[in-house]
């Protein structure tokens, strides 16, 4: 059973001080998550978590995990921007973007980013760049289907990101040539894998490929990024990912395939987004409207303007009704928001224990892919994010929006009153 990291009390005694809806973040959890990580993978000196900031971009977040030893994945010069007013320096910026501006790959080379090259058209962009980076990654898309041990879990043929593995060995050719010294491989191929085996196959595939790279070439690789991926488990039936068995899988790839190659000094990397945060974010609503048609209705007071995965995606997401863990959950309720949109259903026909209007909310896992992905649909203001800090304190850590945030970018005609 999944049950929300704040106690009844706590949520009420935060509701009471903060209107909902808005976001709340566990410090605790997102602490000893990223500390389990490396503990996991101490055994590669070089490891390092590039945490993919599109997933939570909110600075205090972003500060804690560099406390913790991650550094960023950016993939755009806003993301760039933000790293570097957060004083995350050099090579603990990842920079994996797609169908790049000329701009941002400035932008990344003056940081002294770590530039990971998406397609081989990328190529003449880098020889543009005022100096040559030593240090360069590829993305690689194997294409085809990507089949681990428990079937067919993704189709990379379908995938707009990396380069095949011909327009691999050119780019390194290209590389090579305009000075580049050193060089990593990454691919994305699985998202919200909940599963022990895509990390270790994923590595396999990488490690193959960086041998027959380093033979057909001679180019040195010091790195395998693994990306992100690495899934979490939204309904409390699933198993979450152990993170030690994930790891010990890419350990026995690294001595089968990198060791007898003698390429064991390689470091792997990750850039985790879903993985780092998802559990340690509840949004947390108040039930404000009930109606009974053909339905029976709970009307939140956050939508999917809040939290779009399950309109995007028909994403499952937890629900609790704080206070009610425990009561016998006998009723049906489609909870949704008020956007004018079909889709905007936080769930469909979930059985809950009976919703009095008033009471709250948690919608779990929220972490990643929540807040970032808001919208100002219908006018729809975007929430506060609060944190639950590890003594038990709550720091608003960005405030909820107002008309005025949301009037600020337009231009109204002179008779207009405001
Ligand atoms: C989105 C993204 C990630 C993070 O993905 P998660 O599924 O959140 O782990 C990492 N790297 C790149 C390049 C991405 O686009």
């Amino acid at each position: 059973m999944k049950r929300p990291f704040a106690s009844a009390e706590q949520l009420h005694a935060i509701a009471a001080e903060y209107p909902t809806p808005f976001h709340l973040y566990d410090e605790r959890g997102i602490r000893a998550n990223a500390r389990r990580l490396h503990q996991a993978f101490a055994w590669n000196g070089g490891f390092k978590e590039y945490f993919a900031v599109k997933a939570n971009p909110n600075p205090v977040i972003l500060s804690l995990l560099k406390e913790e030893g991650c550094g960023v994945d950016c993939a755009t010069s806003t993301e760039l921007l933000l790293a570097e007013a957060l004083g995350f320096k050099g090579e603990e910026i990842m920079f994996s973007s797609n169908m790049t501006p000329f701009e941002s790959f400035l932008l990344a080379h003056r940081l002294g980013a770590i530039i990971n090259l998406d397609d081989l058209t990328d190529v003449e962009y880098i020889a543009k760049l005022p100096s040559i980076p030593k240090k360069m990654c590829l993305r690689y898309n194997p294409g085809g289907t990507f089949v681990v041990s428990n079937g067919i879990m993704d189709t990379p043929a379908e995938a707009k990101f990396g380069m095949t593995r011909p327009q691999l060995t050119q780019a390194v050719r290209e590389l090579l040539r305009l000075g580049v010294e050193e060089f990593g491989l990454h691919a994305f191929l699985v998202s919200n894998a909940v599963t022990n085996d895509y990390y270790p196959a994923l590595a396999r595939l990488l490690f193959e490929v960086v041998r027959d790279l380093h033979a057909e070439t001679g180019a040195h690789f010091t790195f395998v990024n693994l990306s992100g991926g690495l899934g979490i488990p939204y309904h409390p039936e699933q198993k979450p990912v152990d993170i030690q068995a994930v790891s010990d899988g890419v350990r026995q790839a690294f001595g089968e395939v990198l060791a007898p190659a003698g390429l064991d000094h390689l470091a792997i990397v990750t850039e985790l987004g879903r993985y780092m945060l998802a559990p340690y974010g509840h949004l947390v609503s108040t039930a404000i409207r009930r109606k009974e048609t053909h339905k029976s209705y709970i009307g939140l007071d956050a939508c999917a303007a809040d939290l779009m995965r399950p309109a995007i995606y028909k994403a499952y997401h937890h629900i609790t009704v704080v206070g009610k863990e425990d009561h016998p959950h006998d009723h049906i309720y489609d909870v949704v928001g008020g956007l004018c949109e079909n889709n905007d259903k936080f769930a469909i026909d979930r059985p809950l224990p009976k919703i009095e209007l008033g009471d709250l909310i948690v919608i779990h896992d929220t972490g990643a892919h929540g807040y970032a992905m808001g919208y100002n649909y219908n006018g729809r203001l975007r929430s506060a994010e609060l944190l639950l800090r590890s003594d038990g304190t709550v720091e608003l850590i960005r405030r909820a929006e107002t008309v005025d945030d949301y009037f600020a970018t337009m231009k109204f005609p002179h008779s207009a009153r405001l």
